[in-house]
């Protein structure tokens, strides 16, 4: 239900946790952080409050510059910590926040149990990570257009966001009727379902149209229509002061 990531040179841990608790009002039932820390892919999540995440966490040295954090509205699924994003492909080597529901998920997922994946939650959202994953290695794409291409396959409404353990300064992330909204800054990127999570840091935002993939990637932020590899020049607008 809600979202907010970053990559930049602050901590990730303590802007994300702010801005989930910023997006509360949205209504979510579980909470969860994935990090980048020292080449690891750490994801750390719970059911109930952010407050209890951050009880969970508490104390603990999170050293990361780049991640991805979730507040669940539970949808396909019960409300608990294994059901809560982020959520890990089967090689664990990417992790994914989403809001939304992916219509079609049982037949993909079925698809891919027959390939020897093994889903660990009852999401749909496990299985676009697996899926992804899949079309990657099935394909030999980029990253970012294995996204593209198994986007095309979903039926459902999504906000996404995907970060990778082998593109540590990499952020990708697609929308379709769920809203998503970049705040860009100097070398740094915030992405949240609203601008209330961004708004302290930066007030140029690009607002994310449905159909639309942004790669943020080392600094660089491009934005790409689902259908084509064609770049379009990101319309960055300006906040108005509260
Ligand atoms: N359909 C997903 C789930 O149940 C995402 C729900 C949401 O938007 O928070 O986990």
């Amino acid at each position: 239900c809600g979202i907010v990531a970053y990559v930049g040179n602050r901590e990730a841990y303590p802007l994300i946790l702010k801005g989930l608790k910023r997006l509360e009002y949205r209504g979510y039932d579980s909470s969860g952080i994935a990090l980048l820390e020292n080449g690891e892919l750490n994801i750390y999540k719970k059911k109930g409050k952010v407050t209890d995440l951050e009880s969970e966490l508490n104390g603990k040295q999170l050293p990361a510059t780049i991640g991805i954090g979730h507040t669940r509205w539970a949808t396909h699924g019960e409300p608990n910590d294994v059901n809560a994003h982020p959520h890990y492909s089967n090689n664990r080597r990417l992790a994914i926040i989403h809001n939304g529901i992916i219509e079609n998920y049982a037949s993909i997922k079925q698809n891919l149990v027959g390939k020897g994946h093994k889903f660990l939650s009852d999401t749909d959202t496990e299985v676009l990570i697996h899926f992804i994953e899949d079309v990657q290695k099935e394909t030999g794409a980029t990253l970012e257009a294995a996204v593209r291409l198994a986007l095309k396959e979903v039926v459902g409404a999504y906000a996404i966001v995907v970060m990778s353990i082998d593109h540590p300064g990499q952020l990708i992330a697609a929308r379709k009727g769920s809203p998503l909204v970049i705040g860009v800054g100097e070398n740094e990127y915030f992405l949240a379902s609203d601008a209330t999570p961004i708004i302290e840091y930066t007030k140029d935002v690009v607002y994310l149209d449905d159909y639309e993939v942004a790669v943020i990637n080392e600094g660089k932020l491009s934005i790409q229509h689902l259908d084509s590899t064609k770049e379009t020049t990101p319309y960055i607008q300006k906040l108005e002061m509260e």
